[in-house]
């Protein structure tokens, strides 16, 4: 998500200064309004406003007190910056308030947010990006063949074999089963692919599809007369990423199928995919997979982010599949007469 686009406005604060002071003859004992010392009459002193001044290097003091106070230095000045309600006396104190890009380390007003600390500035952010961290990519990249590459610390363990997949399924079924009682036993097919496949079967042409779930509910026929369905499940998930966001992929896929046993009915695709999104978010959280819940939480996707914030606004405490079925279940009741 672009950080609110960074504008700062150069402050006319010289129209407070200078204060126009007028030197005028004192008739009688005065005291001066800055440091409190006697006014003898007949001494000059200067007048600004309602107050005395007994000398002009007390009226300066007291103009500059006037002035805005950096917030960084706490130095009064008279041009500065202000951004988000805050004053910066000069573009040094300024720039303490921008974040560092993670990658070319330099501190910048406007960027996305990656993860946890990690902010890339929107030079950086126009880079060849790695398909699984999204990190900019340097010459140790490992092109995956399919127009996607990825970077030297997402290669070191990507999930790049069907066993591999295979495995990680199996404990994440196990997991989410676990934390929060989601389950089906339903025969899935688990296909680690290139992008060109994930393409061919995914009817949305998103270029940054990671995963997919497929169901089919296959009608048998004996004599011409329908006799049993064979549903089909199958979960296809990129090759190439990094575990943690292979997890956080996966959880969101077997979402989806855990929908198709319990709420097959919501076809709503903000609801579905916020759904699953949702939660792939809340595993990755009690998971500590970093980055995971800040793509969903930066998500600007009117289907994926907009409906992600909507569930878990939906969801509130519950954490268990059971409570979240009945609450879609309110949001989205059931046709009568169906499961
Ligand atoms: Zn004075
Ligand atoms: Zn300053
Ligand atoms: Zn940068
Ligand atoms: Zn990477
Ligand atoms: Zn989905």
């Amino acid at each position: 998500m672009m950080l609110k686009r960074f504008f700062c406005l150069l402050l006319a604060f010289a129209l407070f200064f200078p204060l126009c002071g007028r030197v005028f003859a004192a008739r009688n004992v005065m005291t001066c309004d800055w440091c409190g010392k006697k006014i003898s009459s007949n001494a000059s002193f200067l007048r600004s406003e309602d107050k005395n001044f007994c000398s002009e290097k007390c009226f300066n003091q007291y103009a500059e007190s006037l002035l805005p106070v950096c917030d960084v230095c706490g130095r009064h000045f008279k041009e500065g910056f202000t951004s988000d309600g805050k004053n910066y006396c000069s573009k040094a104190c300024l720039e303490t308030s921008f974040r560092e890009c993670c990658h070319c380390h330099r501190r910048e007003p406007s960027g996305v947010i990656i993860g946890e600390n990690l902010f890339l500035c929107s030079y950086c952010k126009e880079l060849p990006a790695c398909a699984s961290c999204q990190m900019p990519l340097d010459k140790f990249a490992k092109d995956l063949g399919d127009g996607r590459s990825i970077c030297r610390d997402c290669a070191r363990d990507a999930v790049s074999s069907q066993s591999e997949m295979d495995s990680l399924m199996k404990t994440l079924r196990q997991e989410l089963a676990d934390k929060f009682k989601m389950r089906t036993d339903h025969d899935i097919k688990y296909e680690l692919c290139s992008r060109n496949t994930l393409k061919k079967e995914s009817d949305r042409d998103g270029e940054r599809e990671l995963g997919l779930f497929v169901f089919n509910r296959n009608t048998l026929t004996f004599f011409n007369r329908p006799i049993r369905s064979k549903d089909e499940f199958r979960i296809l998930i990129l090759n190439g990423l990094a575990p943690d966001f292979f997890r956080g992929v996966a959880a969101h896929e077997l979402a989806h199928d855990w929908m198709q046993e319990n709420v097959p009915h919501i076809d709503d695709p903000q609801m579905r995919e916020g759904f699953a999104e949702f939660v792939s978010w809340a595993y990755a959280k009690e998971e500590k997979l970093d980055r995971v819940p800040w793509r969903m939480e930066q998500n600007t996707d009117p289907v994926y982010g907009d409906g992600f914030r909507k569930v878990r606004d939906m969801m509130g405490e519950a954490r268990t599949a059971y409570e979240w079925k009945k609450i879609l279940l309110k949001a989205c009741p059931a046709p009568a007469g169906a499961k």
